[in-house]
């Protein structure tokens, strides 16, 4: 369907590929628009907040990059050569190093950082590898997230937290909380997100959008700033399935040349799966996601669409997941582990902030570290590098990678009874600012829906079933099999197909 009369920012990612590609709109035109809504955005937002304790989503826009890209994208539309989504707008979580924006990861140690490259997702879904095979889509600029993806609310960013566009008292989620946030206020019509525990999920559901973490290894994870890299695994968001379907299929594919994890695998197009009934679909539900802790208002919106799924002939097969509570300390050691490994880098030698004033090296070092990262980055930090030391090492780090492997386990026994697995995505629907900034734990254990299918390395994803308390969005979660993206995808689709969540936008949008 093309609707070309429709504002830019009320098109889908779908129905934007095809105003361009029929040349109903110019890609100039088109990043102009966009360009003209972030800045509206942000200067809201100032005027709302002159101190910048809450930004908007954006945290480094150029527009003559942005308009340089679009032109370049039109030129290859006009010569017919352009790629699947050419000349189609995107926002880049601030954790994807970029040559021409700043990339900050949302912290201090990396203010105004310039990268001499762009990471492998980012050229793919841009002119392409090597300038090969490109997408062709044109960059918005970078969005905020917590420092170094470390967090589920976006408040960790050193650059001041996103609003949530459906309730500007709230989270956006995170730690992928301005690309939910861009996407959900249509300031871009997808984003990239990374998720390591869920930060593409939770702000998904949060916002109201659509959100996919592939398997682990589909896509690439060089020029993504590491934080936890057993983990780490970029994906996208968008509105609905079937945009993220066409997203993820230009985002994928294998890079083991620069990322030794990347499964060497070709491109799959993900759109090509949308069209499967559900008939007979058997969908497991883990009896833990359900308990106690869940809130009712979310427990109520999952009913309903797992109905709905019934409707369309899927069957509700309940299954276990025994080890779903122990996912948290799982988690919560192997990722601050790797964490502490990972930002040991950080040391004011080659890159990021060195403190202005030191004795000899290691205060330097100490001074540096010290000023460049936030308190919950230190906490990681700490946490990683205690349970990987001498004496403690087996009785925490190994202790957690067995049971790792045990949740992985898990899962292949629920698989053998059914085809995908659908619960919550989070306890609740997203929470005011500052209500959990004094309590780490509190933030950890809400994380609780999205931490096992991550430390298994399986796909997963959000879509809108609904709305909760304070007409809050709630997101399903779905998570599939090694490679079963497209059945994940299809699901959602087939359900988005008959109701019209996706479709709602925040009130004054
Ligand atoms: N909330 C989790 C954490 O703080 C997950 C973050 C993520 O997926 N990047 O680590």
């Amino acid at each position: 369907m093309t609707t070309s009369h429709q504002a830019f920012h009320e098109q889908s990612l779908t129905e934007l590929a095809a105003t361009l590609r029929s040349k109903q709109a110019s890609a100039v035109e088109v990043a102009e628009h966009f360009l003209t809504r972030i800045s509206a955005d942000q200067a809201a937002n100032l005027a709302a907040d002159p101190q910048g304790q809450n930004t908007g989503a954006f945290l480094d826009v150029q527009r003559e990059v942005t308009l340089a890209q679009a032109r370049a994208a039109q030129e290859r539309i006009n010569a017919g050569t352009g790629g699947c989504l050419e000349g189609v707008p995107i926002a880049h979580k601030d954790v994807f190093v970029t040559r021409d924006f700043a990339t900050t990861a949302g912290s201090k140690m990396l203010k105004g950082y310039r990268s001499p490259f762009d990471a492998t997702v980012v050229q793919k879904l841009g002119s392409g590898v090597n300038g090969q095979g490109g997408a062709g889509m044109v960059s918005l600029g970078k969005v905020s997230c917590d420092e170094f993806a470390m967090g589920s609310s976006n408040e960790n960013s050193a650059y001041g937290a996103v609003k949530n566009p459906w309730d500007a008292h709230r989270i956006p989620g995170g730690s992928s909380g301005g690309s939910a946030a861009a996407v959900a206020a249509r300031l871009a019509p997808a984003a990239t997100g990374t998720d390591t525990g869920g930060s593409i999920r939770q702000p998904a559901s949060f916002c109201g959008i659509t959100g996919i973490k592939p398997t682990y290894g589909r896509a690439s994870r060089y020029g993504m700033i590491a934080y936890a890299s057993s983990l780490d695994q970029a994906g996208a968001m968008a509105r609905s399935a079937e945009d993220c379907a066409l997203l993820l299929s230009a985002m994928c594919g294998g890079d083991v040349e620069r990322d030794s994890t990347s499964l060497d695998l070709q491109a799959e197009n993900f759109s090509a799966a949308l069209g499967n009934r559900l008939n007979g679909l058997r969908v497991g539900i883990p009896k833990e996601f359900f308990g106690d802790g869940l809130a009712t208002d979310v427990r109520s919106a999952i009913d309903v669409a797992l109905d709905a799924l019934q409707a369309q002939g899927a069957l509700l097969v309940p299954i276990s997941l025994p080890r779903t509570e122990l996912s948290i300390p799982v988690y919560y050691i192997i990722a601050p582990a790797e964490a502490s490994s990972n930002l040991s880098r950080f040391d004011g030698v080659k890159f990021g902030h060195r403190a202005p004033e030191y004795t000899d090296l290691v205060d330097m070092y100490k001074k540096s570290r010290a000023q460049g990262f936030g308190d919950e980055v230190k906490r990681r930090i700490m946490t990683g590098a205690y349970v990987l030391s001498h004496g403690y090492y087996d009785a925490y780090y190994l202790q957690a990678q067995k049971i790792r492997r045990m949740i992985a386990d898990d899962f292949q026994a629920a698989f053998a009874q059914c085809d995908v697995l659908a619960g919550p995505v989070a306890p609740t629907v997203a929470w005011k600012l500052g209500e959990k900034t004094d309590d780490p734990i509190a933030n950890y254990l809400a994380d609780i829906f999205t931490l096992p299918a991550s430390l298994a390395g399986l796909p997963a994803m959000s879509f809108p079933v609904g709305f909760g308390d304070a007409q809050m969005p709630v997101g399903m979660q779905l998570i599939g099999n090694y490679l079963q993206e497209a059945k994940l995808l299809n699901v959602a689709h087939q359900f988005q197909l008959t109701t019209d969540h996706h479709l709602r936008s925040p009130e004054g949008v």
